[in-house]
């Protein structure tokens, strides 16, 4: 059995085995070249006082001890076997799509976007101000909406799911070994198409299908059982199971399930608006040093306040970040953030939400039903769209001016590339929108001393943080309780919000999915 050290170091000092090492095996009563092989199980950086910290937890194999196994995974082929279709190719799909070629099902994959290395050009033209594709852009194509990100890999549900095994599964395809001992580990936006490429591979190696530039328009269903979908214009694709993994900005999506009258719910979700910083800003405050130096990462924060029975909050905060476009339509305007696997943008960007809920757009139930919330969304996306300046130019406030109600002259250095207008959010937010934010930022001010600052600006909108609409499903079977065979999954239907927690959510319904088609072959 290997033995586990814990130590508490300075930044300078994790950094180097040369240094560790030895300590290790002192702490152990050892000598170190009894040290046949030593991991890093888990890193955590303890800014709270200014005497940095870093934890660092290590198994230590000593002398010949059994060293441990590499992580392996089997993926039989499954050419011929059952196929369960999988719409949408995110996180949830591809793994949903894994795990069904795991329980010996064939997965037919449709993505209505490009495969990733063909999105990244998309990507690119649409950070340059160049036109949106509306079926491959930030929210849409192979990887779905976390493929240019951050690559941000923890979750709060770990008890839904094999969260360790999601993080495996991805440096089986290629991710960087830290992702499996960091307290907050991150992909980073250079890698994850490599890895999404990997994941791709396995699923076609092992006969598996994906169809990209495969728009899902119909899905079947015949006495209360799916029976298909077709996709571009007509093409049929039949099967008696449908993991359905859209992910939240599939609005037709949403559209055609009420057409069909397959029920769906409202929720409760979040917009807002995403506050940059220089990256500095925020390691000094942190830090509590002048410059976080060669051996800290670029530092983060997370932010809740309470404002009039109102949660605010910060999401998806990306040090060393960029702010980009993660419009769908050419008429909206939609922010949000990645960064690269080093982190070393010159700024920090985080969404700074508050939750909308079902009264504040009741009044456009009438009109839109079951989908007012998601015409709420569509409303102020275009209205920050009519305020930006065409194309992806969004309209953007310093934080302080908005913090006073004072529209903003000029805008700081940002890292949004194709550009912002000064705008006075407080005069065309939704009241309850603009209050909670602003009292919320004014809150986070105190918490952190220096967060509020003219340096740092806001832009709008965040709104696709979260979905509008749930599509129900019984909790036992996971199936939509008024169609046998179809499977709402992750983000998209409600059950999940980021990367990890819409992975686990696809592997739970191809296990669902695989227990349905087993029932239905007795
Ligand atoms: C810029 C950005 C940064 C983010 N950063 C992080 C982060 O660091 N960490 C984190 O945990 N989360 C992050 N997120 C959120 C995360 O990406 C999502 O929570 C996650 O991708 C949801 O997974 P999903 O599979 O449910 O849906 P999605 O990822 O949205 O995937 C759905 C897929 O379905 C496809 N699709 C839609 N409609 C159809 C149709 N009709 N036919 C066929 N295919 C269709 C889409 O093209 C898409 O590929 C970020 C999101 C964005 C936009």
């Amino acid at each position: 059995m290997p033995a586990v050290v814990q130590l508490v170091l300075s930044p300078r000092e994790a950094a180097d085995e040369r240094v560790y090492l030895p300590l290790a095996a002192r702490k152990l009563g050892i000598r170190e070249d009894r040290i046949a092989l030593a991991r890093i199980i888990h890193r955590s950086v303890d800014a709270r006082s200014r005497n940095i910290k870093v934890n660092l937890g290590l198994e230590v194999f000593v002398d010949s001890e059994g060293k441990p196994a590499e992580i392996h995974f089997e993926y039989s082929d499954v050419t011929g076997r059952p196929s369960v279709i999988v719409v949408g190719a995110g996180p949830a799909g591809l793994f949903a799509a894994l795990r069904l070629i795991e329980l010996g099902f064939r997965p037919i994959v449709l993505e209505r976007g490009k495969d990733v290395s063909a999105r990244k050009k998309d990507v690119a033209r649409i950070n340059r101000n160049g036109p949106v594709d509306p079926d491959s852009n930030y929210a849409f194509g192979e990887g779905g909406a976390g493929a240019f990100s951050d690559g941000k890999l923890f979750t709060r549900s770990k008890k839904r799911g094999d969260f360790r095994k999601i993080l495996e599964v991805l440096h089986y395809h290629g991710a960087q070994e830290e992702i499996l001992y960091d307290a907050h580990p991150h992909i980073g936006t250079d890698r994850l198409p490599r890895v999404i490429s990997a994941l791709r591979e396995r699923v076609l190696s092992c006969g598996g299908q994906i169809f990209h530039s495969a728009r899902v328009e119909d899905i079947f269903v015949k006495g209360g059982k799916v029976t298909g979908i077709a996709y571009n214009e007509g093409q049929r694709i039949e099967a008696c199971a449908v993991i359905l993994a859209a992910g939240h900005s599939a609005r037709d999506i949403y559209e055609l399930l009420v057409r069909k009258n397959i029920m769906l719910e409202p929720k409760a979700f979040a917009m807002g608006l995403r506050v940059e910083h220089p990256q500095a800003v925020i390691d000094r405050i942190q830090y509590h040093l002048p410059e976080r130096g060669e051996y800290l990462p670029a530092a983060a924060y997370s932010l809740v306040s309470q404002v009039g029975g109102r949660g605010v909050y910060s999401f998806c905060m990306c040090p060393g970040g960029f702010i980009v476009p993660a419009k769908t339509a050419a008429d909206e305007a939609v922010v949000n953030g990645m960064s690269p696997s080093e982190r070393h943008s010159r700024f920090a960007d985080s969404g700074i939400v508050t939750e909308v809920r079902l009264e504040d757009f009741a009044h456009l139930a009438p009109q839109y039903g079951v989908l007012a919330g998601l015409q709420f969304q569509r409303e102020l996306e275009q209205a920050a769209f009519a305020r930006g300046g065409g194309r992806q130019i969004v309209p953007g406030q310093r934080l302080t001016d908005f913090i006073s109600g004072k529209a903003s002259r000029d805008l700081p250095a940002m890292s949004y590339h194709p550009g912002a207008v000064p705008t006075a959010f407080g005069q065309w937010l939704p009241e309850f929108l603009g209050k909670s934010l602003r009292e919320g930022l004014t809150s986070f001010g105190e918490k952190m001393r220096g967060f509020v600052t003219g340096e740092a600006v806001l832009l709008g909108v965040e709104s696709r943080t979260s979905s509008p609409v749930r599509i129900p499903r019984d909790s036992a079977t996971l199936m939509h309780p008024q169609v046998e065979g179809l499977f709402p999954s992750a983000e998209g239907a409600g059950y999940a919000g980021g990367i990890v927690s819409a992975a686990m959510d696809g592997e739970r319904c191809a296990e669902a999915a695989q227990r349905y088609m087993s029932e239905q072959a007795l």
